[in-house]
C-alpha cells in the first residue's frame, strides 16, 4: 500500500476496551465485520478481544472465535487482554499475537479490577510468562500499568512506585510496558515526566500510552507522550468504552482525531482517514443506539486534506 514508513502505531482497542464497557452484547459477525473494515483502513494493531469467564463478562464470550477471525489478516498485529494464567492458555490456544496483562499502579484499583494485590499480579505475570516460554508460539507479553496517573478509588498514585512496578515486570520476563490513564487524571506535564522516566527505566521495553479523554486532554496527552518519545497509542474507533471498574471513568481517545491529529502534523499513521470514518458505519450496525464520538467525525475533514503517502 505505502511505501513510507509509519511514525507512529495506532494501536486500536476498541473490540475490547470498548466494547467491555457496553452493556448490550455485539454478535460474533458484527464484530468482525468491524475488524476487517478497521484492517481496510489500514490499522495495524487491534485488541480484539479479552479472556475473561463468559459468566464475568458475556460480551467476550466469543474471544476465541474472533481472534481466530482476525488471524486471517496479513501483518495485522492481534492482541488480546488477559488477566491471568488461564486466560493466557486460551489466548495462546486461539493463536494471538500478542497478550496484555493489565496490572495496576494502584492498590485500590487491582484489588476492584482483578481482585488480586499488585504484587498477587505480578506473581500471576510470572506464571503467564513460564507459560508463554514454555509454549511453541512466539506470543508477546506487554504489561499495561493500569491507573499510572491516578486512581479514582485511592487518589494520587506515586510516580516512583509506578516505575518500580514497570521494573519488576520486565524482571518478570515481558517484552514492553505501556502506561495507561485508566481514570483520566493526566495531564501532559505529568505524562511528559513519567514517559520520560519508563523509557530511562526500560529503554526499548518500555510500551504505548493508553490515554482517555475523560476530562478532554487525551490527545493532548498523546501528544506529550509522543514528544516524551513514545510511538504507539491506544484509541479506541468512536471513543468507545472506558473501564467498568474505574467509577466515573469514560472515554478512550478516539481513533479519528488520534490519527487526524498526526496525519495534519506529518506523523505518518498508516491509516486511511476516510476509510477510518467509513469503519464507524460497521460499528454503528452493530451497536445500535449507542452513542458515537468524535469532532473529526463530526466536522469532516478539511478541505484540501490529503494523505499522500498513502496512495498506491
Ligand atoms: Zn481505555
Amino acid at each position: 500500500m505505502s511505501n513510507v514508513s509509519n511514525d507512529v502505531l495506532i494501536s486500536e482497542v476498541g473490540p475490547r476496551d470498548g466494547l467491555q464497557s457496553v452493556a448490550i452484547t455485539m454478535p460474533t459477525a458484527d464484530k468482525c465485520r468491524w475488524i476487517d473494515a478497521l484492517v481496510s483502513a489500514g490499522v495495524r494493531e487491534i485488541e480484539v478481544a479479552s479472556f475473561v469467564p463468559a459468566s464475568l463478562m458475556p460480551q467476550m464470550a466469543d474471544a476465541a472465535q474472533v481472534v481466530r477471525h482476525a488471524m486471517k489478516h496479513d501483518g495485522v498485529t492481534i492482541m488480546a487482554l488477559v488477566p491471568n494464567r488461564r486466560g493466557a492458555q486460551a489466548a495462546i490456544e486461539a493463536g494471538v499475537h500478542k497478550m496484555t496483562v493489565p496490572v495496576s499502579a494502584s492498590e485500590a484499583h487491582s484489588l476492584a479490577n482483578v481482585r488480586k494485590t499488585r504484587q498477587q499480579m505480578l506473581a500471576e505475570v510470572k506464571e503467564i510468562v513460564a507459560l508463554r516460554n514454555g509454549s511453541a508460539a512466539q506470543v508477546k507479553i506487554e504489561v499495561g500499568i493500569s491507573t499510572a496517573f491516578g486512581c479514582t478509588i485511592q487518589g494520587k498514585v506515586d510516580e516512583d512506585e509506578v516505575i518500580r512496578l514497570a521494573e519488576a515486570a520486565v524482571a518478570a520476563g515481558v517484552d514492553e510496558v505501556g502506561l495507561s490513564d485508566t481514570t483520566g487524571m493526566a495531564n501532559p506535564a505529568q505524562v511528559r515526566r513519567l514517559f520520560a522516566r519508563l523509557q530511562a527505566a526500560l529503554g526499548a521495553k518500555a510500551g504505548a500510552a493508553h490515554m482517555h479523554n475523560t476530562r478532554g486532554l487525551g490527545l493532548a496527552n498523546c501528544l506529550a507522550a509522543y514528544d516524551a518519545g513514545v510511538r504507539t497509542f491506544d484509541s479506541s474507533l468512536a471513543g468507545l468504552g472506558g473501564c467498568p471498574y474505574a467509577p466515573g471513568a469514560s472515554g478512550n481517545v478516539v481513533t479519528e482525531d488520534l490519527v487526524f491529529m498526526f496525519e495534519s502534523m506529518g506523523i505518518h499513521t498508516g491509516v486511511d482517514l476516510e476509510k477510518l470514518l467509513e469503519a464507524r458505519i460497521s460499528l454503528a450496525a452493530g451497536l445500535p443506539g449507542q452513542p458515537l464520538y468524535g469532532m473529526t467525525p463530526e466536522a469532516g475533514l478539511p478541505i484540501g486534506f490529503k494523505q499522500e503517502h498513502l496512495n498506491d
